[in-house]
Protein backbone atom coordinates (compact mmCIF):
# COMPACT_ATOMS: atom_id res chain seq x y z
CA UNK A 1 0.00 0.00 0.00
CA UNK A 2 1.42 3.95 -0.91
CA UNK A 3 2.74 4.67 2.69
CA UNK A 4 0.92 8.52 1.96
CA UNK A 5 -2.48 6.41 2.19
CA UNK A 6 -1.32 4.45 5.24
CA UNK A 7 -0.24 7.25 6.96
CA UNK A 8 -3.27 9.11 6.31
CA UNK A 9 -5.80 6.37 7.14
CA UNK A 10 -3.42 5.92 10.52
CA UNK A 11 -4.06 9.90 10.93
CA UNK A 12 -7.86 9.84 10.61
CA UNK A 13 -7.64 6.37 13.47
CA UNK A 14 -5.57 8.85 16.00
CA UNK A 15 -8.14 11.63 14.77
CA UNK A 16 -11.28 9.29 15.43
CA UNK A 17 -9.61 7.98 19.04
CA UNK A 18 -8.90 11.48 20.17
CA UNK A 19 -12.84 12.37 19.76
CA UNK A 20 -13.46 9.02 20.95
CA UNK A 21 -12.30 9.99 24.30
CA UNK A 22 -13.10 13.60 24.18
CA UNK A 23 -16.58 11.85 24.06
CA UNK A 24 -16.47 9.41 27.27
CA UNK A 25 -15.84 12.32 29.14
CA UNK A 26 -19.70 12.83 29.55
CA UNK A 27 -22.40 10.27 29.82
CA UNK A 28 -24.57 11.70 27.03
CA UNK A 29 -21.82 11.64 24.31
CA UNK A 30 -19.64 8.49 25.70
CA UNK A 31 -21.57 5.79 23.33
CA UNK A 32 -20.72 8.17 20.87
CA UNK A 33 -17.54 8.30 21.70
CA UNK A 34 -16.56 4.64 22.25
CA UNK A 35 -18.20 4.18 18.88
CA UNK A 36 -15.57 7.13 17.56
CA UNK A 37 -12.86 4.97 19.14
CA UNK A 38 -13.61 1.54 18.23
CA UNK A 39 -13.98 2.85 14.29
CA UNK A 40 -10.64 4.30 14.05
CA UNK A 41 -9.46 0.92 15.70
CA UNK A 42 -11.11 -1.04 12.84
CA UNK A 43 -9.32 1.54 10.20
CA UNK A 44 -5.63 0.89 11.69
CA UNK A 45 -6.54 -3.20 12.13
CA UNK A 46 -7.69 -3.53 8.42
CA UNK A 47 -4.95 -0.96 7.10
CA UNK A 48 -1.70 -2.84 9.32
CA UNK A 49 -3.33 -6.00 7.85
CA UNK A 50 -3.37 -4.61 4.51
CA UNK A 51 0.00 -2.63 4.43
CA UNK A 52 2.24 -5.19 6.16
CA UNK A 53 2.79 -7.92 3.39
CA UNK A 54 0.91 -10.68 5.81
CA UNK A 55 2.05 -14.36 4.58
CA UNK A 56 -0.93 -16.05 5.95
CA UNK A 57 -4.20 -14.80 7.41
CA UNK A 58 -5.02 -18.17 9.30
CA UNK A 59 -3.18 -17.70 12.45
CA UNK A 60 -4.74 -14.15 12.27
CA UNK A 61 -8.08 -15.55 12.22
CA UNK A 62 -7.81 -18.17 14.52
CA UNK A 63 -7.21 -15.57 17.20
CA UNK A 64 -9.33 -12.68 16.40
CA UNK A 65 -11.94 -15.63 16.44
CA UNK A 66 -10.75 -16.86 20.05
CA UNK A 67 -10.02 -13.59 21.12
CA UNK A 68 -13.57 -12.50 20.40
CA UNK A 69 -15.39 -15.47 22.19
CA UNK A 70 -13.57 -15.08 25.54
CA UNK A 71 -13.87 -11.72 25.56
CA UNK A 72 -17.27 -11.84 24.49
CA UNK A 73 -18.12 -14.12 27.38
CA UNK A 74 -16.12 -12.56 30.16
CA UNK A 75 -17.73 -9.03 29.57
CA UNK A 76 -21.19 -10.47 29.27
CA UNK A 77 -20.52 -12.49 32.30
CA UNK A 78 -18.51 -10.05 34.46
CA UNK A 79 -20.30 -8.61 37.75
CA UNK A 80 -20.24 -4.54 37.47
CA UNK A 81 -18.56 -4.82 41.16
CA UNK A 82 -15.80 -7.22 39.89
CA UNK A 83 -15.08 -4.67 36.87
CA UNK A 84 -11.72 -3.46 38.21
CA UNK A 85 -10.60 -7.37 38.42
CA UNK A 86 -11.59 -7.45 34.35
CA UNK A 87 -9.61 -4.36 32.99
CA UNK A 88 -7.06 -5.71 35.36
CA UNK A 89 -6.47 -8.96 33.30
CA UNK A 90 -7.09 -6.94 29.96
CA UNK A 91 -4.07 -4.83 31.16
CA UNK A 92 -2.46 -7.46 31.64
CA UNK A 93 -2.65 -9.34 28.55
CA UNK A 94 -1.70 -6.07 26.49
CA UNK A 95 1.34 -5.75 28.65
CA UNK A 96 2.71 -9.19 27.71
CA UNK A 97 1.27 -9.09 24.08
CA UNK A 98 3.91 -6.02 23.60
CA UNK A 99 6.39 -7.35 25.18
CA UNK A 100 5.92 -10.33 22.70
CA UNK A 101 6.09 -8.59 19.95
CA UNK A 102 8.95 -6.54 20.42
CA UNK A 103 10.64 -9.64 21.38
CA UNK A 104 9.28 -11.27 18.62
CA UNK A 105 11.11 -8.42 16.05
CA UNK A 106 14.21 -8.32 17.72
CA UNK A 107 14.95 -12.13 17.36
CA UNK A 108 13.70 -11.38 13.55
CA UNK A 109 16.61 -8.91 13.52
CA UNK A 110 19.11 -11.31 14.72
CA UNK A 111 18.51 -14.15 12.60
CA UNK A 112 19.45 -11.23 9.39
CA UNK A 113 15.47 -9.34 8.83
CA UNK A 114 15.65 -5.79 8.44
CA UNK A 115 13.89 -2.89 10.33
CA UNK A 116 12.62 0.23 9.56
CA UNK A 117 14.12 2.73 12.12
CA UNK A 118 17.54 3.30 13.51
CA UNK A 119 19.04 -0.36 15.11
CA UNK A 120 19.68 1.98 18.50
CA UNK A 121 16.13 3.42 18.54
CA UNK A 122 14.83 -0.25 17.50
CA UNK A 123 16.89 -1.91 20.68
CA UNK A 124 16.09 0.38 23.07
CA UNK A 125 12.58 0.69 22.38
CA UNK A 126 12.28 -3.37 22.24
CA UNK A 127 13.88 -3.19 25.63
CA UNK A 128 11.46 -0.58 26.81
CA UNK A 129 8.60 -2.52 25.86
CA UNK A 130 9.64 -5.88 27.48
CA UNK A 131 10.35 -4.30 30.76
CA UNK A 132 7.21 -2.15 31.20
CA UNK A 133 4.81 -5.12 29.07
CA UNK A 134 6.17 -7.75 31.58
CA UNK A 135 5.53 -5.57 34.61
CA UNK A 136 2.28 -4.67 33.36
CA UNK A 137 1.62 -8.49 32.70
CA UNK A 138 2.55 -9.69 36.20
CA UNK A 139 2.24 -6.66 37.95
CA UNK A 140 -2.15 -6.65 37.02
CA UNK A 141 -2.14 -10.76 37.87
CA UNK A 142 -0.82 -9.68 41.62
CA UNK A 143 -4.02 -7.02 41.78
CA UNK A 144 -6.20 -9.67 40.20
CA UNK A 145 -5.36 -12.12 42.56
CA UNK A 146 -5.61 -9.82 45.29
CA UNK A 147 -9.28 -7.90 44.15
CA UNK A 148 -10.86 -11.70 43.57
CA UNK A 149 -9.06 -12.72 47.21
CA UNK A 150 -7.42 -15.39 46.00
CA UNK A 151 -4.22 -15.01 48.03
CA UNK A 152 -2.06 -11.90 49.15
CA UNK A 153 -4.63 -10.12 50.70
CA UNK A 154 -3.10 -6.90 52.46
CA UNK A 155 -0.05 -5.11 52.43
CA UNK A 156 2.98 -7.78 52.24
CA UNK A 157 5.66 -6.37 53.59
CA UNK A 158 9.30 -7.44 54.05
CA UNK A 159 12.49 -5.94 55.40
CA UNK A 160 14.37 -4.09 52.53
CA UNK A 161 12.00 -4.81 49.75
CA UNK A 162 12.50 -1.37 48.68
CA UNK A 163 16.21 -2.38 48.06
CA UNK A 164 14.94 -5.28 46.56
CA UNK A 165 12.88 -3.61 43.99
CA UNK A 166 15.48 -1.49 42.88
CA UNK A 167 18.01 -4.27 42.29
CA UNK A 168 15.78 -5.97 39.70
CA UNK A 169 15.69 -2.91 38.22
CA UNK A 170 19.03 -2.05 37.62
CA UNK A 171 19.76 -5.73 36.73
CA UNK A 172 16.72 -5.07 33.68
CA UNK A 173 18.42 -1.91 32.71
CA UNK A 174 21.84 -3.51 32.85
CA UNK A 175 20.13 -6.58 30.65
CA UNK A 176 18.53 -3.85 27.79
CA UNK A 177 21.95 -1.73 27.94
CA UNK A 178 23.61 -5.00 26.56
CA UNK A 179 21.06 -5.18 24.02
CA UNK A 180 21.36 -2.53 22.90
CA UNK A 181 25.26 -2.32 22.75
CA UNK A 182 24.85 -5.64 20.13
CA UNK A 183 21.38 -6.30 19.52
CA UNK A 184 21.93 -8.87 17.00
CA UNK A 185 24.93 -11.18 19.14
CA UNK A 186 22.89 -10.51 22.67
CA UNK A 187 19.15 -10.77 21.88
CA UNK A 188 18.56 -13.60 23.94
CA UNK A 189 19.27 -11.89 27.16
CA UNK A 190 15.84 -10.65 25.83
CA UNK A 191 14.70 -13.87 27.72
CA UNK A 192 16.23 -12.38 30.46
CA UNK A 193 14.74 -8.90 30.59
CA UNK A 194 11.14 -10.25 30.14
CA UNK A 195 12.02 -12.66 33.12
CA UNK A 196 13.40 -10.46 35.73
CA UNK A 197 10.70 -7.48 34.71
CA UNK A 198 8.32 -10.45 35.42
CA UNK A 199 9.59 -10.79 39.07
CA UNK A 200 9.73 -7.01 39.54
CA UNK A 201 5.99 -6.51 38.45
CA UNK A 202 5.21 -8.91 41.32
CA UNK A 203 7.62 -7.19 43.75
CA UNK A 204 6.21 -3.95 42.78
CA UNK A 205 2.46 -5.05 43.45
CA UNK A 206 2.59 -7.46 45.87
CA UNK A 207 3.31 -5.18 49.24
CA UNK A 208 0.19 -3.14 48.47
CA UNK A 209 -3.13 -3.46 50.05
CA UNK A 210 -6.07 -4.92 48.18
CA UNK A 211 -7.67 -1.51 48.62
CA UNK A 212 -5.48 -0.18 47.23
CA UNK A 213 -5.86 -1.92 44.00
CA UNK A 214 -8.21 0.05 41.92
CA UNK A 215 -5.53 2.68 41.79
CA UNK A 216 -2.67 0.31 41.13
CA UNK A 217 -4.76 -0.88 37.76
CA UNK A 218 -5.43 2.27 36.64
CA UNK A 219 -1.71 2.95 36.83
CA UNK A 220 -0.95 0.00 35.43
CA UNK A 221 -3.39 0.70 32.60
CA UNK A 222 -1.10 3.73 31.71
CA UNK A 223 1.83 1.14 31.59
CA UNK A 224 0.00 -1.09 29.28
CA UNK A 225 -0.47 1.82 27.04
CA UNK A 226 3.24 2.59 27.08
CA UNK A 227 4.49 -0.79 26.38
CA UNK A 228 2.07 -0.51 23.48
CA UNK A 229 3.42 2.93 22.30
CA UNK A 230 7.26 1.34 22.90
CA UNK A 231 6.26 -1.44 20.83
CA UNK A 232 5.17 1.18 18.43
CA UNK A 233 8.73 2.53 18.32
CA UNK A 234 9.78 -0.95 17.52
CA UNK A 235 7.71 -1.51 14.58
CA UNK A 236 7.85 1.68 13.51
CA UNK A 237 3.71 2.29 13.41
CA UNK A 238 2.61 5.41 14.14
CA UNK A 239 -0.73 5.06 15.33
CA UNK A 240 0.45 2.14 17.71
CA UNK A 241 2.92 4.91 19.19
CA UNK A 242 -0.16 7.67 19.20
CA UNK A 243 -3.04 5.02 20.31
CA UNK A 244 -0.50 3.84 23.24
CA UNK A 245 0.47 7.43 24.46
CA UNK A 246 -2.69 8.34 24.63
CA UNK A 247 -3.64 5.25 27.08
CA UNK A 248 -0.58 6.13 28.95
CA UNK A 249 -1.64 9.86 29.30
CA UNK A 250 -5.31 8.77 30.03
CA UNK A 251 -4.04 5.84 32.44
CA UNK A 252 -1.68 8.13 34.65
CA UNK A 253 -4.61 11.19 34.22
CA UNK A 254 -7.32 8.49 35.94
CA UNK A 255 -4.31 7.57 38.52
CA UNK A 256 -4.12 11.04 39.85
CA UNK A 257 -7.58 12.24 39.69
CA UNK A 258 -8.69 8.90 41.96
CA UNK A 259 -5.41 9.38 44.33
CA UNK A 260 -7.18 12.93 44.77
CA UNK A 261 -10.59 12.31 44.98
CA UNK A 262 -9.07 9.72 47.97
CA UNK A 263 -7.14 12.18 49.60
CA UNK A 264 -3.95 9.94 48.68
CA UNK A 265 -0.52 10.52 46.78
CA UNK A 266 0.69 8.43 44.16
CA UNK A 267 3.78 7.59 46.43
CA UNK A 268 2.05 6.95 49.34
CA UNK A 269 -0.18 4.15 47.22
CA UNK A 270 3.23 2.81 45.73
CA UNK A 271 5.35 2.83 48.96
CA UNK A 272 3.47 3.66 52.16
CA UNK A 273 0.09 1.79 53.38
CA UNK A 274 -3.62 2.37 52.92
CA UNK A 275 -4.43 4.64 57.06
CA UNK A 276 -1.00 4.21 58.49
CA UNK A 277 -0.56 5.56 61.44
CA UNK A 278 -3.39 7.31 61.53
CA UNK A 279 -5.45 3.97 62.09
CA UNK A 280 -4.32 3.80 65.16
CA UNK A 281 -6.13 6.94 66.46
CA UNK A 282 -9.49 6.05 64.64
CA UNK A 283 -12.21 6.10 67.60
CA UNK A 284 -13.92 2.67 68.23
CA UNK A 285 -17.11 1.99 66.57
CA UNK A 286 -18.46 2.02 70.08
CA UNK A 287 -17.86 5.09 71.38
CA UNK A 288 -19.14 6.82 68.71
CA UNK A 289 -22.64 4.62 68.03
CA UNK A 290 -23.25 3.80 71.54
CA UNK A 291 -27.15 4.45 72.41
CA UNK A 292 -27.58 7.33 69.42
CA UNK A 293 -28.45 5.41 66.80
CA UNK A 294 -31.92 5.68 65.69
CA UNK A 295 -33.43 2.53 63.19
CA UNK A 296 -36.34 3.24 61.35
CA UNK A 297 -38.71 1.53 59.03
CA UNK A 298 -40.21 1.21 55.49
CA UNK A 299 -43.47 3.00 56.24
CA UNK A 300 -41.69 5.70 58.72
CA UNK A 301 -39.43 6.78 55.75
CA UNK A 302 -42.75 6.91 53.27
CA UNK A 303 -44.37 8.80 55.52
CA UNK A 304 -41.36 11.48 55.70
CA UNK A 305 -41.67 11.18 52.37
CA UNK A 306 -44.83 12.55 51.14
CA UNK A 307 -44.95 16.15 50.52
CA UNK A 308 -41.46 16.66 50.30
CA UNK A 309 -39.99 19.80 47.85
CA UNK A 310 -36.32 18.65 47.78
CA UNK A 311 -34.98 14.81 47.93
CA UNK A 312 -31.31 14.10 47.31
CA UNK A 313 -30.32 10.08 46.45
CA UNK A 314 -26.50 9.18 47.32
CA UNK A 315 -26.02 6.29 46.15
CA UNK A 316 -22.32 4.10 46.92
CA UNK A 317 -20.61 1.05 46.43
CA UNK A 318 -23.46 -0.51 48.47
CA UNK A 319 -26.34 0.01 45.88
CA UNK A 320 -24.00 -1.65 43.55
CA UNK A 321 -23.39 -4.62 45.68
CA UNK A 322 -27.16 -4.92 45.80
CA UNK A 323 -28.11 -3.85 41.89
CA UNK A 324 -30.93 -1.53 43.50
CA UNK A 325 -30.63 0.72 41.07
CA UNK A 326 -33.65 0.06 38.86
CA UNK A 327 -35.90 -0.33 42.31
CA UNK A 328 -33.82 3.40 43.37
CA UNK A 329 -35.20 5.17 40.12
CA UNK A 330 -39.02 3.66 40.42
CA UNK A 331 -39.10 5.17 43.89
CA UNK A 332 -37.68 8.43 42.15
CA UNK A 333 -40.07 8.73 39.45
CA UNK A 334 -42.72 8.41 42.34
CA UNK A 335 -41.70 11.36 44.53
CA UNK A 336 -41.35 13.49 40.81
CA UNK A 337 -44.65 12.20 40.26
CA UNK A 338 -45.57 13.85 43.43
CA UNK A 339 -44.06 16.79 42.74
CA UNK A 340 -40.56 16.31 44.59
CA UNK A 341 -37.30 17.45 43.14
CA UNK A 342 -35.00 14.67 42.93
CA UNK A 343 -31.18 15.11 42.54
CA UNK A 344 -28.50 12.08 43.09
CA UNK A 345 -25.29 13.47 44.38
CA UNK A 346 -22.12 11.57 42.62
CA UNK A 347 -18.93 11.42 44.41
CA UNK A 348 -16.07 10.66 42.20
CA UNK A 349 -14.63 7.67 43.74
CA UNK A 350 -18.15 6.19 44.98
CA UNK A 351 -18.35 2.39 44.64
CA UNK A 352 -15.34 1.05 43.26
CA UNK A 353 -14.58 2.51 39.74
CA UNK A 354 -14.77 5.41 38.60
CA UNK A 355 -17.47 6.46 37.14
CA UNK A 356 -19.21 3.43 38.92
CA UNK A 357 -22.38 5.26 40.08
CA UNK A 358 -22.65 7.13 36.17
CA UNK A 359 -22.51 3.76 34.79
CA UNK A 360 -25.17 1.90 36.89
CA UNK A 361 -27.57 4.77 36.97
CA UNK A 362 -27.51 5.23 33.31
CA UNK A 363 -28.29 1.01 33.23
CA UNK A 364 -31.36 1.87 34.88
CA UNK A 365 -32.03 4.76 32.59
CA UNK A 366 -31.78 7.50 35.21
CA UNK A 367 -31.95 11.03 33.06
CA UNK A 368 -28.42 12.48 33.10
CA UNK A 369 -29.32 15.94 34.22
CA UNK A 370 -30.27 14.67 37.37
CA UNK A 371 -27.06 12.88 38.06
CA UNK A 372 -25.35 16.29 40.14
CA UNK A 373 -21.38 16.10 40.50
CA UNK A 374 -19.83 16.36 44.22
CA UNK A 375 -19.33 20.29 44.11
CA UNK A 376 -22.31 21.42 42.54
CA UNK A 377 -24.17 19.12 44.93
CA UNK A 378 -23.16 19.86 48.31
CA UNK A 379 -24.03 23.84 48.78
CA UNK A 380 -27.64 22.09 47.86
CA UNK A 381 -27.59 19.91 51.13
CA UNK A 382 -28.53 22.98 53.56
CA UNK A 383 -31.73 22.89 51.33
CA UNK A 384 -32.51 20.16 51.00
CA UNK A 385 -35.20 18.44 52.93
CA UNK A 386 -34.14 14.86 52.84
CA UNK A 387 -30.94 12.95 52.17
CA UNK A 388 -30.97 9.29 51.11
CA UNK A 389 -27.65 7.47 51.71
CA UNK A 390 -28.28 4.49 49.36
CA UNK A 391 -24.84 2.06 50.52
CA UNK A 392 -22.58 4.53 50.42
CA UNK A 393 -20.32 4.78 53.77
CA UNK A 394 -16.68 6.81 53.23
CA UNK A 395 -17.97 9.34 51.06
CA UNK A 396 -20.43 10.68 53.58
CA UNK A 397 -18.17 10.61 56.00
CA UNK A 398 -17.98 13.70 57.76
CA UNK A 399 -14.96 12.58 60.13
CA UNK A 400 -13.13 13.64 56.72
CA UNK A 401 -14.05 16.86 57.31
CA UNK A 402 -14.05 17.57 60.97
CA UNK A 403 -11.04 15.05 62.55
CA UNK A 404 -7.94 16.30 61.06
CA UNK A 405 -6.60 12.83 62.98
CA UNK A 406 -9.09 10.33 60.57
CA UNK A 407 -7.33 8.66 58.11
CA UNK A 408 -9.11 10.03 55.45
CA UNK A 409 -8.97 13.70 56.60
CA UNK A 410 -9.23 15.94 53.97
CA UNK A 411 -10.56 13.43 51.23
CA UNK A 412 -13.57 15.65 49.74
CA UNK A 413 -17.02 14.46 50.60
CA UNK A 414 -21.05 14.53 49.87
CA UNK A 415 -21.67 17.03 52.81
CA UNK A 416 -25.41 14.97 53.76
CA UNK A 417 -25.11 16.04 56.99
CA UNK A 418 -26.19 19.45 56.31
CA UNK A 419 -29.44 17.80 55.12
CA UNK A 420 -32.75 18.47 57.22
CA UNK A 421 -32.79 14.81 57.74
CA UNK A 422 -30.60 11.97 56.96
CA UNK A 423 -31.62 8.51 56.16
CA UNK A 424 -28.80 5.91 55.70
CA UNK A 425 -29.85 2.76 53.99
CA UNK A 426 -27.09 -0.15 55.17
CA UNK A 427 -27.04 -3.68 56.73
CA UNK A 428 -25.18 -2.79 59.61
CA UNK A 429 -23.23 -0.57 61.14
CA UNK A 430 -19.96 -2.45 59.62
CA UNK A 431 -17.61 0.26 58.11
CA UNK A 432 -17.00 0.50 54.53
CA UNK A 433 -13.93 0.38 52.42
CA UNK A 434 -11.51 2.88 54.56
CA UNK A 435 -12.82 0.19 57.41
CA UNK A 436 -13.12 3.36 59.78
CA UNK A 437 -16.76 4.52 61.85
CA UNK A 438 -18.82 6.51 60.37
CA UNK A 439 -19.88 9.44 62.63
CA UNK A 440 -23.29 10.08 60.41
CA UNK A 441 -24.92 7.68 61.53
CA UNK A 442 -24.90 8.38 65.07
CA UNK A 443 -26.15 12.52 64.20
CA UNK A 444 -29.38 13.79 65.52
CA UNK A 445 -30.74 13.90 62.24
CA UNK A 446 -29.95 10.87 60.40
CA UNK A 447 -31.90 8.21 60.83
CA UNK A 448 -30.69 4.22 60.20
CA UNK A 449 -32.84 2.25 57.70
CA UNK A 450 -31.16 -1.12 58.09
CA UNK A 451 -31.11 -3.95 55.32
CA UNK A 452 -30.25 -4.79 51.68
CA UNK A 453 -30.70 -1.36 49.92
CA UNK A 454 -32.64 -3.09 46.59
CA UNK A 455 -35.00 -4.81 49.24
CA UNK A 456 -35.70 -1.64 50.98
CA UNK A 457 -36.38 0.24 48.52
CA UNK A 458 -39.15 -2.10 47.06
CA UNK A 459 -40.34 -2.05 50.79
CA UNK A 460 -40.13 1.34 50.56
CA UNK A 461 -42.03 1.87 47.29
CA UNK A 462 -44.29 -0.88 48.64
CA UNK A 463 -45.08 1.43 52.07
CA UNK A 464 -45.46 4.80 49.98
CA UNK A 465 -47.95 3.04 47.67
CA UNK A 466 -49.94 1.80 51.27
CA UNK A 467 -50.08 4.98 52.49
P1 LIG B 1 -17.99 2.22 51.08
O1 LIG B 1 -17.12 1.11 50.64
O2 LIG B 1 -17.41 3.25 51.96
O3 LIG B 1 -19.27 1.66 51.84
C1 LIG B 1 -20.18 0.86 51.20
C2 LIG B 1 -21.24 0.46 52.19
O4 LIG B 1 -22.20 -0.28 51.45
C3 LIG B 1 -20.74 -0.45 53.28
O5 LIG B 1 -20.57 0.25 54.48
C4 LIG B 1 -21.80 -1.54 53.36
O6 LIG B 1 -22.38 -1.56 54.67
C5 LIG B 1 -22.85 -1.11 52.36
N1 LIG B 1 -23.42 -2.24 51.63
C6 LIG B 1 -22.77 -3.30 51.09
N2 LIG B 1 -23.65 -4.13 50.53
C7 LIG B 1 -24.86 -3.58 50.69
C8 LIG B 1 -26.18 -3.96 50.33
N3 LIG B 1 -26.42 -5.10 49.68
N4 LIG B 1 -27.20 -3.15 50.65
C9 LIG B 1 -26.99 -2.01 51.34
N5 LIG B 1 -25.76 -1.59 51.71
C10 LIG B 1 -24.72 -2.37 51.39
O7 LIG B 1 -18.60 2.84 49.75
P2 LIG B 1 -18.60 4.32 49.18
O8 LIG B 1 -19.20 4.21 47.82
O9 LIG B 1 -19.21 5.28 50.15
O10 LIG B 1 -17.10 4.72 49.09
C11 LIG B 1 -16.21 4.11 48.17
C12 LIG B 1 -14.91 3.81 48.84
O11 LIG B 1 -14.13 3.03 47.94
C13 LIG B 1 -14.11 5.06 49.18
O12 LIG B 1 -13.40 4.86 50.36
C14 LIG B 1 -13.15 5.15 48.00
O13 LIG B 1 -11.97 5.84 48.34
C15 LIG B 1 -12.89 3.69 47.73
N6 LIG B 1 -12.42 3.44 46.38
C16 LIG B 1 -13.15 3.83 45.31
C17 LIG B 1 -12.67 3.65 44.04
C18 LIG B 1 -13.40 4.14 42.87
O14 LIG B 1 -12.80 4.26 41.81
N7 LIG B 1 -14.69 4.42 42.96
C19 LIG B 1 -11.41 2.98 43.81
C20 LIG B 1 -10.73 2.58 45.01
C21 LIG B 1 -11.25 2.79 46.22
P3 LIG B 1 -23.11 -2.87 55.24
O15 LIG B 1 -22.14 -3.97 55.13
O16 LIG B 1 -23.46 -2.49 56.64
O17 LIG B 1 -24.33 -3.07 54.39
Amino acid sequence: MNPIVTNLAYLLASVLFIFGLKGLTHPRTAVRGNRLGAFGMLIAIVVTLVDRNVMTYQWIIAGLALGTVIGAVMAVKIEMTAMPELVAVFNGFGGVASALVAGAELFRYAHGGTVEVPVTQFAIAAGASGLIGMVTFTGSMIAFIKLRGFAFSGNVKYPGDQVVKALFALACLALIVMIVGDPSGQYELYWYVMLVSAVLGVLVVIPIGGADMPVVITLLNSYSGLAAAATGFVLDNTVLIIAGSLVGASGIILTLIMCKAMNRSLNNVLFGTWGGDAMASVPGADEIYEGKIKATSAEEVAMMLDGLSSVIIVPGYGLAVAQAQHAVRDLANMLKANGTDVKYAIHPVAGRMPGHMNVLLAEADVPYDELVEMDLINPAFAQCDLAIVLGANDVVNPSAREDPTSPIAGMPILDVDYARTVVVIKRSLSPGFAGIPNPLFAKDNTLMFFGDAKQNMLDLIAAIKDA
